[in-house]
């Protein structure tokens, strides 16, 4: 029985999936139009007309396949305007030995007797947002091929890190597309920024902004919305973006949930039918989103665990159905999870509301103007059904990083022990003995200053992040990824900067308006 009831209501006539808005369900759209344009004219979020079902016959064949056949797979059931030669090139340009450094690409390892960890870090970047951003870039030019009309696609990207330096290494050199990052000068870490400024490519342009990620976002928008569009049209190009509300972000986050299930079916952990938790630690909730996803489509799985860090408004949601982005902003430990608008909540929320656009575009406006929204009783119900959410301190996180790492030996990162000990917090309230998977989601040596000062139990400092690499691979002996060590010899190529009121002029430039 599929959960959530869009699949009766919104059910499409034709063969061809269609996608619709969250807040206009009259505006639909194919998948190649739906990831070329990435957002609804409205402001609405693209969602499938319906969930396709993967039945247990199925998922044990895809236990039999290898991952990007997995992703081939999974991925044909949404796009069903590409090819299946098309797919057969954009997953396997996607996941293979030159772009991961391991051929299981999201392996799951296990902790003990009812707790694995998906390790979902192993690709150029060394964080989960290379599993989408591998794949989107190679989907959208496909997309473009078939919807614009031969225009070149300009990706805008403003980052406060992790996801400036995946985008890049994703579109470097993609056929047919340009893209710009803008990321915070004083606001990135060193090694984020190194990863940005060596990045190599002929198509990619690294700016530094006088601002924050603020207002790098802001001046972003307003070239999306301003007069520029015009006149790039008329130079065939358009723009587009690489952030989780495009589906093409998401879509391939559903295939490791299911790949995950595999392994553990392969590895005899579970006999197929056997349901399965995921913990994902989050912060857009794209991530956790895909797990839902996962789960419409017939995944046996029990409970979502939606961990956060000291930002909790996802907790609160889940505990008293109101959200409220009303409150102080929290610098911590697990910087990609610092924020208050988790934008893929709204997918959810159309989804919890039966397809309801008009209840969703209400909310949504009520976001921005209150700054906060409450749901109905049924959908909270509905909600913690599916659902539960915890969160807990920097203190907290440190202490769970050092305890796994003395009483197992594995050493992971702070976003991932967010995950490890709001799973312990879940257990003590619940005593759910269901095997769980926790989403691994960065590399440990990503966030060394953190990670080595909660394996010390005390704060650790250096001059650079290098020392502290060197520092924390004494301390663990665990391997350095070669895609951080090789910083190390990278000199910059981009010193541009620029003014935060300037972004315009700078991509004015670039592109030659
Ligand atoms: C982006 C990110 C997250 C949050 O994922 P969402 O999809 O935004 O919820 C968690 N951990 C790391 C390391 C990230 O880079």
């Amino acid at each position: 029985m599929p959960i959530g009831s869009c699949n009766l209501i919104c059910e499409g006539t034709g063969n061809d999936m269609e996608f619709i808005s969250t807040r206009d369900k009259s505006k639909r759209v194919t998948a190649a139009q739906a990831i070329v344009q990435g957002i609804s004219e409205e402001g609405g979020l693209f969602v499938p007309e319906k969930f396709p079902q993967i039945s247990a016959e199925q998922l044990d064949k895809l236990a039999g396949m290898a991952y990007p056949q997995r992703a081939e797979y999974i991925l044909s059931e949404f796009l069903t305007d590409f090819t299946r030669a098309e797919l057969y090139e954009c997953v396997n340009g996607a996941y293979n030995e030159r772009t991961f450094d391991t051929r299981y690409i999201a392996p799951t390892v296990k902790l003990s007797d009812t707790t694995y960890l998906l390790e979902l870090w192993h690709g150029p970047t060394a964080a989960f947002k290379d599993m989408a951003l591998q794949l989107l870039p190679r989907l959208m030019s496909t997309s473009a091929k078939k919807v614009a009309d031969g225009k070149k696609i300009v990706i805008l990207v403003a980052t406060s890190g992790d996801t400036g330096k995946a985008a890049l290494e994703g579109f470097k050199d993609v056929e047919n597309t340009e893209i710009i990052v803008f990321y915070p000068e004083k606001g990135v870490s060193p090694m984020q920024k190194l990863q940005m400024v060596s990045q190599e490519g002929g198509n990619v342009h690294v700016c530094g902004i006088d601002g924050n990620f603020d207002d790098a976002q802001s001046g972003v928008k307003q070239i999306f919305t301003g007069s520029m569009k015009n006149q790039l049209a008329q130079k065939g190009m358009m723009y587009s973006s690489a952030n989780s509300i495009n589906w093409g972000r998401l879509a391939p986050q559903i295939v490791y949930y299911f790949s995950a299930y595999c392994d553990l079916l392969n590895n005899e952990e579970i006999a197929l039918g056997d349901k399965v938790n995921f913990v994902v630690p989050t912060g857009n909730f794209g991530n956790i989103l895909a797990a839902y996803y996962a789960k419409k489509m017939g995944l046996p799985v029990g409970k979502l665990i939606c961990a956060s860090n000291s930002n909790r408004v996802l907790t609160d949601f889940f505990k008293t159905g109101s959200y409220d982005r009303n409150r102080d902003f929290h610098v911590t430990k697990s910087p990609s999870m610092d924020i208050l608008i988790s934008s893929n909540l709204e997918r959810l929320l159309f989804d919890l509301y039966e397809c309801d656009d008009k209840a969703v575009a209400a909310l949504m406006e009520q976001l921005k103007n209150e700054g906060n929204y409450t749901v109905s009783q049924a959908v909270k119900a509905k909600a913690d059904e599916f659902f539960w959410g915890g969160c807990c301190s920097d203190k907290e996180t440190a202490d769970e990083l050092k305890d796994c790492f003395d009483r197992y030996g594995y050493l992971m990162d702070t976003h991932t022990a967010v995950a490890l000990k709001v799973y312990r917090d879940y257990v003590k309230e619940s005593g759910d003995s269901t095997k769980t998977v926790i989403a691994s989601t960065a590399n440990p040596y990503k966030f060394s200053g953190a990670v080595l000062s909660a394996v010390r139990g005390q704060d650790v400092k250096a001059d650079s992040d290098f020392e502290l690499v060197d520092m924390l691979e004494q301390a663990t002996k665990c391997p350095v990824p070669e895609n951080l060590a090789s910083l190390r010899s990278k000199a910059a190529r981009f010193t541009d900067s620029c003014a935060k009121d300037g972004l315009e002029s700078y991509v004015k430039g670039i592109l030659g308006l």
